[in-house]
C-alpha cells in the first residue's frame, strides 16, 4: 500500500516535469531508493506499469538504484550499516550517529524522446 502511493507520487511528478519540458514519451526512469526508506523495490516494480498507464511514462522502463544504509559514528568516526548492527556502532557501541546514506527516494534520471 505504502509503495503504491509512492509510485503514484513519483510517476505524477515525473509526468508533470516531462510535460513542462515538452517531452512526449519517457523511455526510462531511474529511481534511487535508500534502504532506510522502507520502500521495497519489488513492490515499486509491481505497481509501476499500471500507474504509468495514460501518462507520458506509459511503456517506459524502470531502473532502481538501491542504496544501502550508511552511518557515521560521532563517537569514534567509524562508518557502518545501521540496519546490520541494531543501530549501534559495531566498533564502540555508541548510538550517536549521522546518517550519510539510505534516506534517498528520488528520480535521478529520465531518458526520453522529444
Ligand atoms: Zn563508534
Amino acid at each position: 500500500m505504502h509503495e503504491l502511493s509512492i509510485v503514484q507520487h513519483f510517476v505524477g511528478t515525473t509526468d508533470q516535469a516531462a510535460a513542462q519540458r515538452g517531452i512526449k514519451q519517457v523511455k526510462r526512469v531511474t529511481l534511487t531508493v535508500g534502504a532506510l526508506t522502507g520502500v521495497i523495490p519489488k513492490y515499486v516494480r509491481m505497481y509501476y506499469d499500471e500507474v504509468c498507464e495514460g501518462t507520458r511514462l506509459e511503456g517506459s522502463e524502470l531502473e532502481i538504484n538501491y542504496l544501502e544504509a550508511e552511518a557515521f559514528c560521532r563517537g569514534c568516526g567509524n562508518m557502518y550499516d545501521p540496519t546490520q548492527t541494531d543501530d549501534k556502532c559495531p566498533a564502540c557501541g555508541d548510538t550517536d550517529k549521522e546518517i550519510i546514506q539510505g534516506k534517498e527516494l528520488t528520480v535521478r534520471d529520465i531518458a526520453y524522446e522529444e
